[in-house]
């Protein structure tokens, strides 16, 4: 197996359960897969955490050298309210309730999406698809289910075969789950009695005469399953068989264990080679969901306007602290950690800018290559950042000793502890300089400060026309001053 960097990656593979050596399919390629947001409404914490795990993985392949492919999707069509085969359309229902078309629900989410990831300094994948973009691709996979007798038609709807294919594959096999197990638990709903049987899932639906995103097919006018579109664009954009494929835990059930039985149906093979599934965000314990109302936004946590947290945290603070657990691990968005996290990465940034003064010396007091190759082997174990974390403040005290003269180090020993402190903080960690990130908001605060100062004046002097001209074109670009008789306060949104 060729090393890049010399560097060998443990993955842990929920398809197996174990700790795997990571080796691509082709040779110094990586084509990677990550179930994309449903764009019906604002992106909260949890969701962000799963992408920024994923973007932590594809910046340390990058890092070494892999040529990565990297596909996050768009879904914009075909996911159902609950995640359920019946059921109003999730972009479709937001359309009816604000009186707007659903595709003007899908850009002003997929903007706002886009936009809280640039906040949070994400790298772009490298292919963006959307469902609605491959419904062919769609239609072609379905007719080839069919064909390959796991698919079958009722009433212009399609289902999955989920009995039948289990006679000869092992549908359960990502979540473990029995078949058995699942007929047991599984209560006929109302309305799915197209289906053979309850555990069947959707390829394609009838659309009803109210139901607005349709398209036509060889069974009906009308959308595809949730399910199906990531298996289709995966297939197009990454083969029939690719290295690995990700998203949050809560996914593996029913999304992954249908996209594995959709292409077991359709190509015979197994698809994905590594299966990465990152853990949850909780708020107050339990997880952060918008369904149950359990959620913080980002704009929320960045403007600090909640009722949850006692301040307003910095993006870079925000994802240092999702960064100080590793993927697998369950995560609890508290005040206190959020404010640990705070001082940490403060602490962090002051010694990154420190490196620039240190003095070189004749010997080095710290063996410099394997400090950086214990923070390898962190990423190399499954991307254990918090372990990398802890490497990096190491290397905090062995900035701090030379500064104070306890610590010595050569001049190329100093060259590569440098460049590796740059590496994994701000390439592999994604996080920004400190300069721009720790004092940017007491910034904007000290300019917005002066306008208010300066406003006060104005209406002082009774220049209201350059009083309301300030308080207007601050609003334009997105910051709101509020009066009250204690004074003028503002908040960005
Ligand atoms: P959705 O738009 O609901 O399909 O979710 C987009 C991604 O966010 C999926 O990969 C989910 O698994 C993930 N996700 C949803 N809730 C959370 C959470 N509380 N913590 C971490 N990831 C989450
Ligand atoms: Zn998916």
């Amino acid at each position: 197996m060729q090393l890049y960097k010399n560097q060998h990656i443990k993955v842990y593979n929920s398809l197996t359960g174990k700790k795997e050596s990571f080796k691509p399919i082709t040779e110094g390629y990586v084509g990677m897969y990550v179930c994309g947001p449903t764009v019906y409404s604002n992106v909260h914490l949890g969701n962000v955490r799963t992408f920024m795990s994923f973007d932590m993985v594809f910046r340390y392949l990058k890092h070494l050298g892999y040529k990565v492919r990297y596909v996050r999707n768009i879904t914009d069509a075909g996911h159902l309210e609950n995640d359920a085969d019946v059921g109003e359309d999730k972009i479709t229902k937001k359309a009816r309730l604000e009186e707007i078309e659903p595709m003007e629900i899908v850009q002003r989410y997929t903007v706002d999406f886009h936009n809280v990831l640039n906040q949070f300094n994400f790298l772009p994948p490298s292919i963006e698809p959307t469902a609605t973009g491959h419904i062919i691709e769609q239609i072609e996979l379905i007719s080839t289910i069919i064909d390959n007798g796991f698919g079958y038609e009722v009433n212009g709807s399609v289902y999955f075969d989920v009995h039948k294919y289990n006679e000869t594959n092992n549908y359960g096999i990502l979540s473990k789950r029995k078949l058995e197990d699942l007929i047991h638990n599984t209560r006929a709903l109302d309305g799915q009695s197209d289906k053979k049987n309850p555990q069947d899932f959707a390829l394609w639906k009838k659309a009803e005469e109210t139901h607005i995103m349709r398209w036509p097919s060889p069974w009906s006018d009308g959308f595809p399953g949730w399910h199906l579109e990531c298996t289709a664009m995966s297939t197009k954009y990454l083969g029939e068989q690719f290295d690995i494929h990700g998203g949050g835990m809560d996914l593996k059930f029913p999304h992954h264990e249908c996209e594995i039985a959709q292409n077991q149906a359709a190509k015979g093979k197994s698809p994905v080679n590594y299966w990465m599934h990152a853990n949850m965000l909780e708020l107050n314990g339990a997880r952060m969901s918008k369904s149950t109302g359990n959620y913080i936004n980002p704009a929320e946590l960045l403007s600090g306007k909640n009722d949850i947290l006692s301040k307003a945290y910095n993006p870079n603070v925000v994802r240092f602290f999702m960064m100080q657990s590793a993927y697998r691990s369950v995560l609890d968005l508290t005040d206190n950690g959020l404010l640990a996290s705070e001082k940490g990465f403060n602490r962090l940034m002051n010694a990154v800018d420190d490196l620039d003064n240190l003095k070189a010396s004749s010997t080095s007091s710290f063996d410099v290559k394997a400090w950086e190759q214990a923070c390898y082997n962190a990423m190399n174990d499954d991307f254990n950042t918090p372990i990398l974390i802890a490497n990096l403040f190491e290397a905090v005290n062995h900035i701090n000793g030379i500064k104070e003269g306890n610590t010595t180090i050569t001049a190329d020993d100093l060259e590569t502890f440098k460049n590796a402190i740059h590496t994994f903080v701000f390439e592999l960690l994604g996080l920004n300089n400190a300069k721009d990130s720790a004092e940017g908001p007491n910034k904007l605060s000290g300019a917005v400060e002066l306008l208010i100062k300066l406003r006060q004046e104005a209406r002082a002097n009774k220049d209201f026309s350059l009083s309301d001209k300030i308080r207007d074109e601050l609003a334009e670009v997105g910051i709101t001053l509020n009066d009250s008789r204690e004074g003028t306060t503002f908040s960005t949104n």
